[in-house]
């Protein structure tokens, strides 16, 4: 299924004329969609809590203001904070302080979708996601290079939400090829990735780590050859220019040969993992379950304290254990 794409934006000076933008949040994505904002002519504040990011932009000559006076002055509230404190955040500190015809504009999917934001339904609701960390963004708009974005209009009580994401995605450096999207897409693609592909990668190690050391092979080679050496980056990068079958012309004929046969001979693996997959989409993300296990209660102990029990854990597997041991010795 193709979607639209956007190659042409309103001026961000023009459209956005009059209104002012609060960035919410001086953070990785903050202090670039801020920057970038104010380089392309928009009137840009930033609320953030006294300390050390407020100092950051302060020093990049921002006014730096209470996240309510932000929400108070500003027409139009970027949600560049952690996505879990967002909700919290929001009804203490934002929603007071919004008007009728406010746009609050989110770079993830996540707490739209979830219903985790009580926005009234006079305010404008739109997602800006760009598709790389904050100095990416930051780096792309000095270069002048696109940066690449998914883009949607969720809620257009004003009837001017679509010139307002365009924009806004315009100001913070996207020149074309905006992809426009939905928070649903949004959430359900980056979480399928963090609770599907990642995994299973990690899982594939674990298995391949374990065979080769049962059949006595060293950690240092087995890791080496694995993971270590950063051979898999220098493939993946190559991944994203020329694709997963256009890289293999890179690799010796023995090799293109070995990965051949046993790619095309992986058809019952590949089944398993479909049917895993589905799982993971159906049942985990679109059903609200990972939502409501890791947003939807109050008395779980905070989210700090329940990754390092995972973490834990993870780290007593036998190749975490490899793992710090190799590192350790060549350190
Ligand atoms: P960060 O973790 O970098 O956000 C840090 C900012 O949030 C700081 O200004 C910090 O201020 C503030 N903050 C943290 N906790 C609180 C709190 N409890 N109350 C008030 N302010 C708080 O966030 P990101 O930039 O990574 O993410 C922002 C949004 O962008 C999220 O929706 C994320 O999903 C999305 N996104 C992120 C990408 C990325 O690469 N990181 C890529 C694309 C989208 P303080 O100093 O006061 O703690």
């Amino acid at each position: 299924m193709d979607a639209e794409v956007f190659d042409e934006f309103p001026s961000p000076a023009d459209e956005l004329a009059g209104r002012t933008i609060a960035v919410i949040g001086y953070g990785n994505q903050g202090h670039a969609q801020a920057q970038n904002l104010r380089d392309s002519g928009c009137e840009v504040l930033v609320g953030n809590r006294d300390d050390e990011f407020r100092a950051a932009a302060q020093d990049a000559g921002f006014e730096v203001v209470t996240i309510e006076d932000a929400a108070r002055r500003a027409q139009i509230m970027l949600l560049l904070i952690p996505d879990e404190v967002q909700p919290e955040v929001f009804r203490d500190q934002i929603a007071p302080g919004l008007q009728d015809g406010d746009t609050i504009v989110v770079a993830s999917g996540y707490n739209v979708h979830f219903g985790l934001l009580d926005i009234a339904d006079t305010v404008d609701i739109v997602m800006v996601a760009p598709r790389m960390i904050g100095e990416g963004v930051r780096d792309h708009y000095e270069r002048r290079e696109s940066v690449p974005c998914l883009v949607s209009v969720e809620h257009d009580a004003s009837g001017r939400a679509r010139g307002t994401a365009l924009a806004v995605a315009s100001g913070i450096g996207v020149l074309r090829g905006a992809v426009s999207s939905s928070v649903r897409e949004e959430v359900a693609l980056d979480l399928f990735s963090e609770q599907a592909i990642w995994p299973s990668i990690m899982a594939i190690f674990q298995a391949g780590y374990d065979v080769l050391a049962n059949a006595g092979f060293s950690d240092d080679a087995i890791l080496d050859e694995l993971y270590l050496s950063g051979e898999p980056a220098e493939i993946l990068g190559r991944v994203s220019r020329v694709g997963m079958i256009g890289q293999l012309g890179l690799h010796s004929k023995t090799s293109q040969y070995g990965q051949l046969t046993n790619l095309l001979r992986s058809g019952a693996f590949t089944d398993q993992m479909r049917e895993r997959f589905a799982g993971v989409l159906n049942d985990q993300i679109l059903s609200g379950a990972f939502s409501q296990d890791w947003s939807g209660s109050d008395t779980e102990p905070d989210a700090d304290a329940r990754i390092a029990a995972l973490r834990k854990k993870a780290e007593a597997t036998s190749l975490s254990v490899a793992e710090r041991a190799v590192l350790d010795r060549w350190s």
